[in-house]
C-alpha cells in the first residue's frame, strides 16, 4: 500500500452535495464556501503516543478521541462543525489499524456531520493532528472573555471520571464506564451552538475544572465562587475512591471534554431548558464575583465566608 492507497482506501468518503465542499480530498489543497454572513472557526489539536494516550490504547478511540477533542473546542466556541483535515503520522501502515483507527473517526464524524476534506500522511512514532473547521453567525463566537459578576458558573455531564480511568486498576468492576469517559468522549457541540446568545462565555474542559475555569476568570477580569458541594460527580466515581477524592479527580484531573460556561443568573430556565433538549445534566456550580481568583466553598447558600477545603487550594 503506497499513501494514494491509504488514502483512497480508508480516507476518501464521498462528500454530498449540500456540505459546502467544493474541492475534497484528492487535489493540491480542498476548496469550501462560507455562507454569507457566517465565519469560519478554527481549532486544532495533537495526539502523541503515550503522551496523549496509553499506548495499548485501541486504534478505534485514538480515531475518535483525536476529533472529539477538536470539536469539543469548537462546542466551547458555539460553533457548528463542518470540516476536518487530518495528519497521520504513523510508525507503518498496518491495514487493521487503519480500517479500526478510520471506523472511530468517521463513527464520530458522521454523528456530527463532519467530512474530512484533507490531510497528511508520514511515517514516524505514532501521532494524530487534526484541524476542526466550523461555523458561527458573524460577531456570535463564545469567548472566554465575557464573564460578568453575578452570573452564574454552569458545567456539562459529569467531571473526575476521565482522569480517574487514567490511573484506575484495569480490572475494576466499573471499568466500562470509566473506559468509554476517558477513550469516548462526546463533544457538547448541541449544547455549544444552544448557549449562543445565552452564555457570557464558555470553555471546554481538558485539563481540570479548576485551571480550566481560571483562563475564564482571567480572560473576564474577574473572580468565582464554587460549590464544592454542587460539583456534578458520577456515581461510579464516588463509589470508587469517595466523594473528596471524587472533588479533586474533577477539579484537577484532564480529559473530561465537559462544557463550563458563565451565564446571568436569570438564566436558569434557558439553561434547563437545554439540559432536557439534549439529555445532557447542566449544573450550577458557582457565582461570578468581583474579586479576582477561584474560591472553593462547601455552599452556594452564601457569597463569602464558606471555608474552603485546604486540601485543594
Ligand atoms: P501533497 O503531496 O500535495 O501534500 P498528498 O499526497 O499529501 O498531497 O495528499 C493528496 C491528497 O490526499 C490531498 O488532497 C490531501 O489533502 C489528501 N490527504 C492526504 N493525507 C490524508 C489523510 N490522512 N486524510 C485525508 N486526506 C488526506
Ligand atoms: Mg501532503
Amino acid at each position: 500500500m503506497n499513501e494514494f492507497d491509504i488514502i483512497r482506501r480508508f480516507f476518501d468518503r464521498p462528500v454530498a452535495a449540500d456540505t459546502g465542499v467544493s474541492l475534497g480530498i484528492g487535489d493540491d489543497a480542498a476548496v469550501v464556501r462560507i455562507p454569507a454572513g457566517q465565519e469560519l472557526v478554527l481549532a486544532m489539536d495533537t495526539l502523541v503516543n503515550g503522551v496523549h494516550f496509553p499506548e495499548n490504547t485501541s486504534a478505534a478511540a485514538i480515531g475518535w478521541k483525536a476529533l472529539a477533542v477538536n470539536l469539543s473546542d469548537l462546542a466551547a466556541m458555539g460553533a457548528k462543525a463542518r470540516w476536518a483535515t487530518l495528519s497521520l503520522t504513523m510508525p507503518e501502515a498496518d491495514e487493521a489499524w487503519l480500517a479500526a483507527f478510520a471506523g472511530g473517526f468517521f463513527e464520530l464524524a458522521q454523528q456530527y456531520d463532519v467530512h474530512l476534506i484533507g490531510g497528511d500522511l508520514c511515517r514516524g512514532p505514532l501521532a494524530v493532528t487534526i484541524q476542526v473547521h466550523g461555523l458561527v453567525p458573524a460577531g456570535q463566537a463564545i469567548r472566554r472573555c465575557g464573564a460578568a459578576v453575578g452570573d452564574v458558573v454552569y458545567v456539562t455531564g459529569t467531571l473526575g471520571d476521565a482522569g480517574y480511568a487514567l490511573h484506575m486498576p484495569i480490572e475494576e468492576a466499573a471499568g466500562e464506564w470509566f473506559r468509554l469517559q476517558l477513550q469516548r468522549p462526546e463533544p457538547r457541540l448541541t449544547i455549544g451552538q444552544a448557549l449562543r446568545g445565552l452564555a457570557t462565555s464558555a470553555i471546554d474542559i481538558s485539563d481540570g475544572l479548576a485551571g480550566d475555569l481560571e483562563h475564564i476568570l482571567r480572560a473576564s477580569g474577574v473572580g468565582a465562587e464554587l460549590s464544592l458541594d454542587s460539583l456534578p460527580l458520577s456515581p461510579s466515581l464516588e463509589t470508587a475512591v469517595g466523594r473528596q477524592q471524587a472533588v479533586a479527580y474533577a477539579l484537577t484531573a484532564g480529559d473530561d471534554y465537559e462544557l463550563c460556561f458563565t451565564a446571568p443568573s436569570g438564566s436558569g430556565e434557558a439553561v434547563q431548558h437545554i439540559a432536557t433538549e439534549t439529555g445532557v445534566a447542566i449544573t450550577a456550580i458557582g457565582r461570578i464575583q468581583a474579586d479576582s481568583g477561584l474560591r472553593l466553598g462547601n455552599s452556594m447558600a452564601s457569597d463569602s465566608g464558606t471555608a474552603a477545603y485546604r486540601h485543594f487550594s
